[in-house]
């Protein structure tokens, strides 16, 4: 378990420097995990509070389902750990990112109201684990943000269930949730819905 947590530490590291360069992880927003083991859960994670353009593996955390870290690193988890702990539950998800794009930001503001965005008609959907049509409609749902990172993390739970297709949830004001079966998969997401949000944003808000 010690050679694959240091190994994925190291791949933690360069998500979030690659994410960080596009501006989509600025200053100390976000978050990235992976998971080490699933019986019982053991996610590698980012600090809390950390420039996620400065990383270095030694920051990285081990937490266990309970968001305590575990590891040798010491350091304070992500204080969204939770939110991360709920998603690889609730999708058998094997990695988490979590970023804060200015698109991704307004248009959790703008849709709001409406509970979600439908995006469809894209090509870059395809990008989306199981889509293989433009045709297809994604629903984003959109949750109120909270700083009580617990009850959000149950908010997250009942979200996930009602919308059992949806690649990714908004949290309102804040930022976007994805995930994969891997890191890689997780950061292409990333890509695929940044590209589309703003793609949506740009078209529909007339920017
Ligand atoms: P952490 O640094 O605790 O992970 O929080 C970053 C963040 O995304 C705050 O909304
Ligand atoms: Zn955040």
């Amino acid at each position: 378990m010690a050679d694959t947590f240091a190994h994925t530490a190291l791949n933690l590291v360069s998500v979030a420097t690659a994410l960080h360069a596009r501006g989509w992880l600025l200053g100390t927003s976000g978050n990235l995990s992976a998971v080490i083991d699933r019986d019982p859960v053991r996610l590698a994670i980012t600090p809390s509070g950390a420039d996620k353009g400065d990383l270095s593996a030694g920051r990285i955390l081990l937490i266990d389902e309970d968001s305590k870290s575990v590891g040798e690193n010491t350091g304070k988890p992500s204080d969204e750990s939770p939110l991360h702990i709920a998603v690889v539950k609730a999708r058998s998800a094997g990695a988490v990112i979590h970023t804060h794009s200015v698109w991704a930001t307004v248009l959790s503001d703008l849709h709001a109201s409406e509970g979600g965005l439908t995006i469809e008609g894209y090509e870059m959907l395809k990008g989306l684990h199981g889509v293989s049509t433009h045709l297809h409609r994604e629903w984003i749902p959109i949750l109120e943000n909270a700083q009580d990172m617990q009850t959000l993390a149950q908010s997250v739970n009942e979200l996930l269930a009602k919308a059992p297709e949806a690649h990714a949830f908004l949290l309102r004001r804040h930022g976007v949730y994805t995930w994969g079966r891997d890191l890689s998969e997780a950061k292409r997401h990333v890509e695929i819905l940044e590209f589309l949000l703003e793609a949506m944003g740009r078209s529909t808000e007339g920017r």
